[in-house]
């Protein structure tokens, strides 16, 4: 027995066990333990017995005491009931069943886990493998059961699973990550909205422009509008350009080159927020190609679309785009304006829809983060678990 019991059953805060030794070293403290001898109810007859059987000692990982690794030896007991000839283990409350770690520990580490550190790290941190710390995620479940009013679609590089992108569902009028999928192909979308009943209640389905987002927008979300997020369909006309202003600075010598330092990012920026040195520099460089100044010209009007004050003003806006489009007769624009005028219906619906996808794009860059410090990201489930934990 030792003199400090108390202190010590009250640090470990266990009731009901007997203190047997403490080691300390330099990086781990130890205690060993037993219960107290209680009438326990045979798991077969039933009859009750206290007669002790034997001993076991299993060895438990517990919450680190002022920062040194703490192992529990606990003696468990096996009593022996002499109605049936049975031997069964003592109850405790400390333990889940088959777990090598305490309760209060597993849920420690969940509760790390809930921040951007690397999984490695919290392993380390709590003397556990990193498969050990993320094979906890069994003990918690994040599936959805309801869908919002506003639901936002989009896909993120998750090289998971095999797939190369994963989907992500978000709640952005709530700000919540809903759930994610390990594709975005149709039947994997398919299979998944075709389980809830409640679709009818999705008021606004938001999504880029991918295919099969529509395709599954026009079959499950009847009642809802469907939107076109901005960033997504602005993407289009900047890829235009970027084609054309790649082209024509290929064309160019050596000499004339030194002219396009910084070319991607002043040619792209919207010319209303350039300053005045920079509007020199761009006029500089689109004097040199008749091709790269209509291709300005047709971005800068795309954007005037996109400032639109109203449906209305954004229609006549899009319209004259076209008009511009068709007469710079541009490849890239042509095809691109195409593209355009086939998601116009709901492109034009961003001009009345309050939510964009920017609440998704921010998740999107923190998983990024999550990726680098990850392990096990290429087990899909494990890597949903973790996003889902540490962004809701
Ligand atoms: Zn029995």
């Amino acid at each position: 027995m030792l003199c400090n019991d108390y202190y010590i059953k009250k640090l470990l805060g266990f009731k009901g066990i007997i203190l047997e030794q403490l080691d300390t070293s330099s990086d781990s403290i130890s205690f060993s333990f037993s219960l107290e001898i209680k009438t326990h109810n045979c798991p077969r007859c039933h009859q009750q017995t206290n007669k002790v059987h034997d001993y076991r000692i299993q060895m438990i990982k517990d919450i680190s005491i002022s920062g040194k690794k703490t192992y529990l030896y606990y003696k468990k007991r096996r009593y022996h009931c002499k109605h049936c000839n049975k031997n069964f283990y003592e109850k405790n409350h400390f333990l889940p069943r088959y777990q090598r770690m305490t309760s209060r520990l597993i849920q420690y580490i969940i509760s790390r886990m809930k921040n951007i550190y690397s999984v490695s790290d919290i392993a380390k941190e709590n003397n556990i493998s990193p498969s050990t710390a993320l094979r906890l995620f069994r003990y918690i479940n994040y599936s959805l059961t309801k869908l919002p009013e506003v639901l936002s679609i989009d896909e993120f590089k998750g090289n998971a699973g095999g797939k190369k992108y994963q989907c992500i569902l978000t709640d952005p009028k709530n700000k919540k990550v809903l759930d994610i999928l390990y594709g975005r192909e149709q039947y994997i979308l398919s299979e998944y909205f075709n389980k809830f009943e409640d679709r009818n209640k999705v008021k606004y389905f938001v999504m880029d422009m991918w295919q099969p987002y529509k395709d599954i927008a026009e079959t499950y979300f009847k009642n809802a509008t469907i939107v076109i997020d901005k960033f997504h369909f602005i993407r289009q006309v900047t890829w235009a350009f970027e084609r054309i202003r790649k082209d024509e600075q290929k064309k160019f010598s050596k000499y004339r080159r030194r002219y396009f330092k910084r070319s991607r990012s002043l040619l792209l920026k919207r010319s209303k927020y350039l300053k005045k040195d920079e509007i020199d520099e761009v006029n500089i460089m689109l004097t040199t190609s008749t091709k790269l100044q209509q291709a300005y010209l047709l971005k800068e009007k795309f954007y005037d679309f996109v400032d639109s004050k109203d449906l209305e003003s954004a229609k006549k806006n899009l319209k004259a785009w076209y008009m511009y489009v068709m007469s710079c007769e541009l490849e890239e624009f042509e095809k691109c304006s195409r593209t355009i005028f086939n998601w116009q219906k709901y492109i034009l619906n961003s001009f009345t829809c309050p939510y964009t996808n920017g609440y998704t794009e921010g998740v999107n860059n923190k998983i990024k983060v999550l990726k680098r410090n990850a392990y096990g990201v290429r087990n899909f489930h494990r890597f949903k678990n973790r996003i889902m934990h540490v962004m809701n």
